[in-house]
């Protein structure tokens, strides 16, 4: 980038250092110095924003900083990892303070919260605005969460109340209109979602598989599906759905809304019927909703019924970037 380069990173990035005992030498080198966990295995996941792609270009910059390390926690807790460090690209048209500044504070908000520390990145001048976090989290071997570990009779749980930001993202683009009131919290579930963190940590030596939902349950859910070599069977009545979902929606349009809408980052997991006892004595203490909303099946696919037993028919599956 211009000459303003090494300051903008010196006054936004280096000034907010946290001092992770894990971290040898952090921003301001070549390259970080870290301390891996003996006996652990690492967790990395990287997901990149893109203006105009998955966020608005006027988009507020404090959520965007939330967001960014959000959708990689999200990543790390689906993994049932702690998460450690991070690193950052950002790719900006212009060296915009006002903006940095609002970006860090969302970001390093989220990230004091949760004990992670920035450790380096990149910060370089493009057309569009680009940012692209990594995440890198611990777990012990053996108890990561994996897509690929269901099994038939499996019970299927979904984590807080998923379709509001794919309200949230309706209302955008003018297909779908927040009731009155709701616009707020639905609005706060686009772009602040909360990464699964303490629920994704109690489910280690307890799911069978889990996924965090970006793209919509059925199609996330379809992934722990294929990779798992198995099927399901969902009741669409069981879904939880936001008062704000119901009051913005018919029952039939929220049920696809949150079966479909995308950007949720709640988790979606299984658990054998052994341990659902304990899985209850778990979520009891998570600050979100935990429902089981469906069992896995031998017989490969995804069916949506009603409670009488009929089909729920759903005309897309959820959000893919090259369809
Ligand atoms: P180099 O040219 O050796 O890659 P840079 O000048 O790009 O180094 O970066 C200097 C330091 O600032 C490095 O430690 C790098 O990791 C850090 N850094 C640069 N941009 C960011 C950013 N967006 N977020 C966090 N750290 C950054
Ligand atoms: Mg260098």
């Amino acid at each position: 980038m211009a000459a303003s380069e090494f300051s903008l990173i010196d006054r936004h990035f280096a000034a907010r250092r946290r001092a992770r005992a894990d971290v040898a030498l952090g921003i301001g080198d070549d390259g970080a110095l870290l301390l891996p966990h003996a006996g652990q295995q690492l967790v990395v996941t990287l997901d990149a924003l893109v203006a105009g792609v998955h966020f608005f270009a006027a988009a507020d910059p404090e959520g965007l900083g939330h967001k960014a390390l959000a959708v990689n926690l999200s990543d790390l807790a689906a993994m049932g990892a702690t998460p450690a460090w991070a690193t950052l690209a950002l790719v900006l048209p212009e060296a915009d303070e006002v903006w940095l500044e609002r970006f860090c504070r969302g970001l390093f908000a989220l990230a004091d919260r949760h004990d992670v520390q920035l450790v380096g990145g990149d910060t370089t001048r493009g057309p569009t605005t680009v940012i692209a976090l990594q995440a890198h989290g611990f777990v012990p071997p053996g108890l990561a969460l994996r897509r690929d570990g269901a099994q038939p009779g499996d019970g299927i749980y979904v984590t807080g109340t998923p379709g509001d930001a794919g309200l949230a993202l309706a209302t955008a683009f003018g297909k779908a209109r927040i009731a009155s009131g709701h616009e707020g919290v639905v609005q706060a579930r686009l772009e602040r979602p909360e990464p699964r963190i303490a629920p994704g940590l109690s489910l280690r030596g307890l799911a069978s598989a889990a996924i965090d939902i970006s793209d919509g349950l059925a199609q996330d859910l379809g992934h722990i599906l294929r990779r798992s070599g198995v099927g399901a069977v969902v009741d669409v009545e069981r879904l939880p759905l936001s008062p704000a979902l119901l009051a913005s929606l018919d029952r039939d349009e929220a049920a696809t809304m949150a079966l479909a809408g995308g950007d949720d980052y709640e988790l979606c997991f299984t658990v054998p019927l052994e341990r659902i006892a304990r899985l209850e004595r778990a979520a009891a203490a998570w600050d979100c909703r935990c429902t089981r909303i469906g069992a896995i099946t031998a017989e490969p696919g995804l069916r949506l019924v009603r409670a009488d037993g009929s089909e729920f028919r759903l005309e897309r599956l959820g959000y893919d970037h090259f369809r």
